[in-house]
């Protein structure tokens, strides 16, 4: 069943196959836009780098993963590239019922799942220029393998099969182009009817209008 609360904050989820410069263009949105909120998912990976617990992830074991999904925790989760990742129940929906924006950089496969159980969630899918740009970003990158960029290449066709069942594609051939449309579909969910009703009652009651 949909469920179709409506909620006083934004719950924004982009999903894209790797290589396409999606978490370079959710970090520049968090940066220029303070009304938007990152989720914090669990997952079983181990972290990278400089990643820390409670920032990049919730860092869990494959056990307490196993007690959260019994324990109905999660919206969704999915596993990708062979480690499980979720997204808690806690981080999204006081947040956007309190109206904050929250946004998630999920797979689609989270990001279909949230739609199910948040049915004005704004699905938004990045979409590379073309084969040839994806293929070069993912080399250029010198984080990956030959046999990986293929593996990733492959799974790239399935992702993107499923991008009709999103609200918006943007396509990120230029960084600048494609951020200025990140923060448009922002923007226009905050010209909403309902939204503008309750974000500017005052101006609504002194022209008489509903
Ligand atoms: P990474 O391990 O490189 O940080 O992320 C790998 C993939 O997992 C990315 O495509 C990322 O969007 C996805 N991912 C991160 N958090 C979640 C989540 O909570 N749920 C789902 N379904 N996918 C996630």
């Amino acid at each position: 069943m949909t469920a179709t609360t409506e909620y006083p904050g934004n719950l924004f989820v982009v999903a894209a196959p790797s290589g396409t410069g999606k978490s370079s263009l959710v970090k520049a949105l968090l940066e220029l836009d303070s009304h938007v909120h990152p989720s914090i998912s669990h997952t079983t990976r181990a972290p990278r780098g400089q990643e820390k617990h409670g920032r990049e992830y919730f860092f869990t074991s494959e056990p307490e993963f196993d007690a959260m999904i019994a324990s109905n925790a999660f919206v969704e989760w999915a596993v990708v590239h062979g480690n499980r990742y979720g997204t808690s129940k806690n981080s999204i929906e006081e947040r956007i019922a309190q109206g904050n924006d929250i946004i998630l950089e999920i797979d689609f496969q989270g990001a279909l799942q949230i739609k199910q159980a948040f049915a004005n969630a704004v699905l938004i899918f990045i979409l590379p220029p073309s084969w040839a740009e994806l293929r070069s970003r993912l080399e250029r990158r010198g984080e990956d393998s030959p046999e990986v960029i293929e593996r990733r290449l492959a799974n790239a066709a399935t992702e993107m099969a499923q991008v009709h069942k999103f609200d918006f594609v943007i396509i990120n051939e230029l960084f600048e182009r494609a951020l200025f449309d990140l923060k448009a579909i922002a923007h226009a969910q905050r010209l909403k009817y309902a939204a503008q009703r309750r974000a500017r009652s005052e101006t609504f009651k002194a022209l008489n209008v509903a």
